[in-house]
């Protein structure tokens, strides 16, 4: 493989780019709790603090044969910033430290059933459900690690700071020159050098330094064996007993990797999930939320950014947005205005399809069933074009039902933006 022009340039890193994408072409990726993503790094025997988990049964069995100096307790959410969140109840803090035993199901009380809000949650937090109650190690010094997939190498990189524990966006901005980044030839992995360069930027000293290689290299297997796209620990710390622990743990998975990491697919929390985009996602249709008030129902992620951008223009705010890609049926039709609706932010719908693969017969049809069964809630606006669409009008016109017909894009997004008023 060519050698790799190294790049200083963090912000070119996939690592930012979900602060600035929209989420709008991703389908939903596999989520991992911080205690799945652990019981991944023993097994390959990465080194981690040893836990258990409490959920809201508060039973302490867990416990019982969980014997430590000290413990950290830490909300299971997924979302990061834990340890400087607070809670809806006013309980400051998903991450907490205790020498006390019976002070670990208090803790657990204090988080479980309550929502933690963090710089990365929606505004009203994430419904704890689970707890871990670790074993707790005395941190010396914080440092960040983490491989990437990254377009730049055409393949992965590690990603380091010896400032870790914090958000490594803040160190990518103020202090670039503690970041560093190392291509890895998928082909020859994590060498000794590399583990090496690495170690030795993160700081690590001595027989820490060798230590911090070995780990480095487990991680990477972990990486290359789950099909992971990012792996992040952050932090990984130095003991003051001279051990380099994973404190922290997120990854993320290539969904096409699906067929071959069936084990890890299962795990999937989608507790967390909006309950339309579980019911969309069941549906193998993608929902998005948004903040506005026209629910939009498109085909393919190109169509979906340019029907966000006409509404903007004409000074309108998306809802939400249906993807319902190619191959779509009417049952999946009738059943994706259904969601749209049930949006209590949704004052008007905005079909908006492009038929390629899609045939707008089929469109038509699923909407007419739809209304037909129970009235829309919503003015409806409809612009189809492509594949049979005009028999696709003829039938819309001909069901009789109050329907805005509109094929030209910008005079329907207008329409949608005035009756959503
Ligand atoms: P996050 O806030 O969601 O990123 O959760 P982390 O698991 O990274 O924990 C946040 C911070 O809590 C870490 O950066 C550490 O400073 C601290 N922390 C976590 N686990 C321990 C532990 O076992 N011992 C000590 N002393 N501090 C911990
Ligand atoms: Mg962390």
């Amino acid at each position: 493989m060519a050698a790799f022009k190294k790049t200083s340039n963090f912000k070119m890193l996939t690592i930012l780019m979900p602060k600035y994408c929209p989420r709008i072409n991703a389908r939903r990726n596999l989520n991992l709790q911080e205690y799945h993503s652990k019981d991944l790094l023993r097994k390959y025997q990465v080194s981690i603090q040893d836990f258990r988990v409490i959920d809201s049964k508060f039973d302490s069995k867990p416990l019982s044969d969980f014997k430590a100096d000290e413990y950290v307790v830490k909300a299971q959410i997924l979302a990061g910033g834990r340890g400087k969140g607070h809670f809806d109840n006013g309980f400051k803090g998903g991450v907490h430290l205790t020498k006390n035993r019976d002070e670990v199901l208090k803790l657990a009380q204090n988080m479980i059933g309550n929502k933690l809000i963090t710089k990365q949650t929606p505004k009203d937090g994430i419904l704890v459900d689970k707890v871990m109650v670790a074993e707790s190690v005395n941190i010396k010094r914080e440092t960040y690690f983490s491989i990437v997939m990254e377009r730049t190498f055409n393949g992965a990189a590690i990603v380091a700071s010896p400032a870790g524990g914090m958000d490594i966006e803040t160190v990518a901005e103020e202090t670039p020159h503690l970041l560093k980044t190392v291509p890895v030839d998928i082909y020859e992995g994590v060498t000794d050098k590399i583990a090496n360069e690495v170690a030795e930027f993160l700081e690590f000293k001595g027989p820490l330094k060798k230590k911090c290689a070995e780990e480095i290299k487990k991680l990477w297997q972990l990486f290359l064996k789950v099909d992971a796209t990012q792996l992040e620990i952050n932090p990984l710390v130095e003991t003051d007993d001279g051990r380099v622990i994973s404190v922290d743990a997120k990854i993320n998975f290539d969904d096409h990797a699906k067929f071959r990491q069936e084990e890890i697919f299962a795990l999937d929390d989608v507790s967390e999930m909006d309950p339309r985009e579980r019911e969309a996602a069941s549906l193998n249709l993608v929902y998005i939320d948004m903040d506005g008030s026209i629910g939009c129902m498109v085909n393919g992620a190109g169509l979906a950014m340019a029907t966000m951008d006409i509404i903007t223009l004409n000074g309108g705010k998306p809802a939400n947005f249906l993807d319902m890609g190619g191959g779509v049926g009417q049952s999946q039709v009738s059943a994706a205005l259904r969601i749209l609706e049930s949006d209590p932010k949704v004052k008007t719908v905005f079909v908006n399809v492009f038929g390629g693969i899609v045939n707008c017969a089929t469109i038509a049809n699923g909407i007419i069933s739809a209304c037909k069964v129970k009235p829309p809630k919503h003015p409806l606006v409809i612009r189809l074009e492509g594949t049979n669409a005009s028999e696709a009008r003829k039938l819309l016109e001909e069901s009789g039902l109050p329907l805005q017909i509109i094929s030209d894009a910008d005079e329907a997004a207008k329409t949608a933006v005035k009756l959503a008023q």
